[in-house]
């Protein structure tokens, strides 16, 4: 546990400098650690560290951006720190911008700057908490102090963990229970905030545009509507919050995951993912709410509702081991996937020849968000429901280009929808047909995000390897020339993946989870025997389609 304020001694507050190191919670409302920072200080220095490790260019990556991030998340990124040092500067400070390893670089501002106090936000992601250990033992050996306090999130994961006998809830139901209620309390608006101190030799950079770093903005055709930073991140939430009503009567699984001109749902993910806008405030706002409307839904569909889904997703990922892998994670099913990159790439490149499968994937391409729904489609179609390929593989695709790419929401959802953990009805697929014909019956979201069907009749648009020439000539979309045949057949792939699911689900239970290389290869052994054994044989059919 971090110490409360008031238990610090104050001669340690006065007379000296403090580094507050930005990463995540990139905003002044709710900042604990910004507070600490300031609070006592003669001068603050807020640094932020371009890692190029997460943001060099990659030309050789399947799409703009660098190895990690799409160009979509790098732009959010940038304009979120523009946003922070437009504030900073209105408290009279501002953002010194450094390029570099992480950790070497904020070590060699704690010996160069005159630092006595070191503040950044508690981080549980796995990348973070290394790279934290190493700055925690530099400043503790420097005789700096360090505050580190936990607020990207509403509770502290380690302390519902720590309530739970030192094991993560594994239930949304059981995570709520344990939790109870929150009791936080924002931390203080700043009106000012001491100067930055002398930055001696480091060379500080000005926040770089998309271009300073290297990338050729024309790469992409579209880019994401949604800006970064805090600033934009508390409009869309007065926006959401304006309408009462709506707020109160939020049922996230009503929500039409085709509406794209006014999406179904706050999309404030990005901004909570970069920490631009605190899931704390955001938490007391819709209960500011809740308490002036006679009626409000509740967990899991309210939109607290939904806040707590992330809640319940930070505490199991930062209680499991090997959490964003099947192996050597107690938590997942073990499968035996396929590694058909052929099929992961038609997915990726939005050319299953499914259009309500395709028009997401380019949602996903072009504006790095998608409804929680249309996510719930892509990814059991690559999985479990269609493609039968590796989880990792779709969870790595979305981890690069979602603009909300978030190491513990991501991978608790990829586990969830491919049955791997929490949830296990594997008999129910969606329809990569009648899913999306339910919500938007005329097609209008899929002939927005390809436009290459835009013409074709309303009766095709979800199926159009069913269109007569004739029909698909006046639409100007010939399947299989204009747009692709479907990559494979959903009734016999999905029926294909429920037998394959049922035998890794018996191999899991028989061998009560400890299941071998030596087991997934065997069974995998079977599957495609058995696949080779039908008529027609899917898998030789299937690689005729997909050419
Ligand atoms: P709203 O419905 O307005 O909800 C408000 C907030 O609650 C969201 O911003 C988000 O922080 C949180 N939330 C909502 N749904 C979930 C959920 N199921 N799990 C955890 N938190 C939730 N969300 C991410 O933020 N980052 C990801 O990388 C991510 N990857 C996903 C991958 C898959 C395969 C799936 C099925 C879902 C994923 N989600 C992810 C969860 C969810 O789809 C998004 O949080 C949501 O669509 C964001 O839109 P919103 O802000 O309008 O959500």
């Amino acid at each position: 546990m971090k110490p409360p304020l008031s238990l610090l001694n104050p001669s340690m507050l006065s007379g000296s400098g403090s580094l507050m190191w930005f990463r995540k919670g990139l905003r002044v409302h709710d900042n604990p650690a910004l507070e600490y920072a300031s609070r006592g200080s003669t001068c603050v220095y807020p640094l932020f560290v371009i890692d190029p490790h997460y943001m060099e260019l990659d030309p050789n990556a399947y799409s703009p951006g660098s190895t990690r991030a799409g160009i979509n998340r790098i732009r959010f990124l940038l304009e979120s720190l523009a946003d922070l040092d437009s504030s900073l500067k209105k408290l009279g400070s501002r953002l010194l911008v450094l390029k570099g390893e992480p950790s070497e670089v904020l070590i060699r501002c704690l010996n160069e700057w005159d630092v006595r106090k070191l503040c950044f936000e508690y981080d549980t992601d796995p990348y973070y908490q290394a790279l934290d250990d190493k700055a925690k033992n530099y400043a503790s050996a420097a005789g700096i102090e360090v505050f580190s306090p936990v607020s990207h999130t509403i509770f502290d994961p380690a302390d519902i963990i720590e309530k739970n006998g030192g094991r993560p809830p594994l239930s949304y139901q059981s995570f709520l229970k344990l939790a109870g209620e929150p009791s936080f309390s924002l931390s203080v608006e700043l009106s000012w905030m001491p100067p930055v101190g002398d930055v001696g030799r480091c060379e500080i950079l000005q926040v770089p545009t998309l271009k300073e770093l290297g990338y050729v903005e024309k790469h992409q055709d579209e880019f994401t509507p949604f800006r970064g930073g805090e600033s934009e991140a508390l409009r869309r939430l007065r926006e959401s919050l304006s309408d009462k009503e709506w707020v109160a009567n939020f049922e996230k699984p009503k929500g039409d995951p085709s509406a794209y001109i006014k999406p179904a749902t706050t999309v404030l993910s990005p901004y909570l993912k970069f920490g631009c806008l605190s899931s704390r405030y955001f938490y007391q706002c819709l209960k500011d709410v809740y308490k002036n409307v006679k009626r409000h839904t509740s967990p899991p569909v309210s939109l607290v509702g939904q806040l707590l889904w992330r809640e319940f997703f930070y505490t199991v990922a930062f209680g499991t081991p090997n959490f964003d892998e099947m192996k050597g994670n107690k938590i997942c099913k073990q499968i035996p996937w396929n590694d058909d990159d052929k099929l992961l790439a038609a997915w990726r490149e939005a050319r299953t020849g499914y259009p309500w499968i395709d028009a997401i994937m380019v949602q996903l391409r072009k504006w790095g968000w998608m409804h929680h729904l249309a996510r719930h489609s892509v990814a059991c179609f690559l999985t479990r429901g269609d493609l039968f390929v590796h989880w990792e593989k779709g969870r790595d695709i979305f981890e690069r280009l979602l603009i909300d790419s978030d190491w513990a929401i991501n991978n608790g959802n990829w586990l969830w929808l491919s049955c791997s953990s929490f949830f296990y009805q594997y008999n129910r697929i969606y329809s990569p047909i009648s899913f999306g014909r339910k919500y938007d019956p005329n097609g209008n979201y899929i002939r927005h995000f390809l436009p290459i069907l835009k013409d074709m009749p309303k009766e095709y648009i979800y199926e159009p390897w069913t269109a007569p020439l004739s029909v698909q000539t006046k639409a100007k979309c010939i399947i299989g020339r204009d747009y692709p045949k479907p990559v494979v057949l959903h009734d016999t792939a999905s029926n294909e993946c429920r037998k394959k699911m049922g035998q890794a689900y018996a191999l899991n239970q028989r061998l009560n989870g400890r299941v071998s290389e030596e087991d997934l290869r065997k069974l995998r052994r079977k599957f495609d025997e058995d696949e080779d054994k039908q008529e027609p044989k899917p898998r030789r059919q299937r690689q005729k389609l997909i050419k």
